[in-house]
């Protein structure tokens, strides 16, 4: 992870906590908690696990550079997530750890594991905190997917327990919760994560999902500009290509290994 500066350079996260512009637009207690546990540096996993927010989102693609390239935040953004995660912890302050929040689950696959964290389960209901500057009229459809994610992936006996599903919205002025209906969704996200295995596997990205996100995606550029051609027929080449520099003779694809499932070959 690099922090962008007010002067624009790219920091290393230690050379942020003593920089000086750094230091001058935001203070040093605040800052260093800003950055604190930042310098963690991902290992690479022989069998990927992909987040249930990581296939979920409106774009495969934008999830491929976030694996792939470094990760680039500036101050402001540090503090709109460090706030959520404040907010986050505040709410669910009265919630037994592992049991009631925060919740681990898995689903294995041969060539790839989904994981997740249910922010929390209360009885028959199943919550997902989301913190945001103002409340959507209704929920957001990745916001759906993963909290519907986190329910197709209990173990049939909690599954059983539990009757609703509810996206709670936070801002600093308001609550609003929203009922979300029980949907399984497990071969959609084995399919979304096919195709990122596929993707990482052979380093060339997945196919362009637009949409109203492309104007906020960090991305734009390198998928636009850098990765221009790489769309269609030439994307699909470009894939071809890979797979035979890379010799996967030997292994399994992962379409083979799920026929119906994966949509990308
Ligand atoms: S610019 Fe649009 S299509 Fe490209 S990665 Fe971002 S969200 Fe996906
Ligand atoms: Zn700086």
């Amino acid at each position: 992870m690099k922090i962008r500066c007010a002067t624009g350079e790219l920091h290393e996260v230690e050379k942020a906590r003593e920089c000086q512009s750094c230091l001058a637009s935001v203070p040093k207690p605040i800052l260093h908690s800003l950055l604190l546990g930042k310098d963690r540096v991902r290992t690479p996993k022989e069998k990927p696990a992909f987040g249930v927010g990581t296939l979920v989102v409106d774009c495969l693609r934008q999830s491929y550079y976030k694996l792939t390239e470094e990760e680039i935040l500036d101050l402001e953004k540090l503090w709109i997530f460090s706030r959520g995660h404040a907010i986050h912890e505040f709410i669910t302050k009265t919630l037994e750890d592992k049991k009631e929040k925060e919740i681990f689950i898995k689903s294995e696959f041969p060539q790839f594991d989904v994981i997740g964290f249910i922010d929390a389960m209360h009885l028959d209901t199943i919550y997902e905190f989301k913190t945001t500057g103002t409340i959507p009229e209704t929920p957001q459809t990745h916001h759906v997917l993963q909290v519907q994610g986190y329910y197709s992936m209990l173990p049939e006996d909690k599954k059983k327990l539990i009757s609703k599903i509810k996206i709670i919205y936070l801002s600093l002025q308001k609550i609003k919760s929203f009922d979300v209906p029980k949907r399984d969704i497990l071969p959609f996200l084995e399919s979304r994560a096919a195709q990122l295995t596929l993707a990482l596997r052979h380093k060339v990205p997945p196919e362009r999902e637009v949409g109203w996100q492309c104007k906020y995606c960090e991305f734009y550029d390198m998928c636009f500009k850098r990765d221009a051609a790489l769309s269609g027929p030439a994307l699909a080449e470009a894939l071809a290509k890979a797979k035979e520099a890379n010799n996967t003779g030997a292994h399994m694809s992962v379409s083979e290994a799920k026929p119906g499932q994966a949509t990308l070959q």
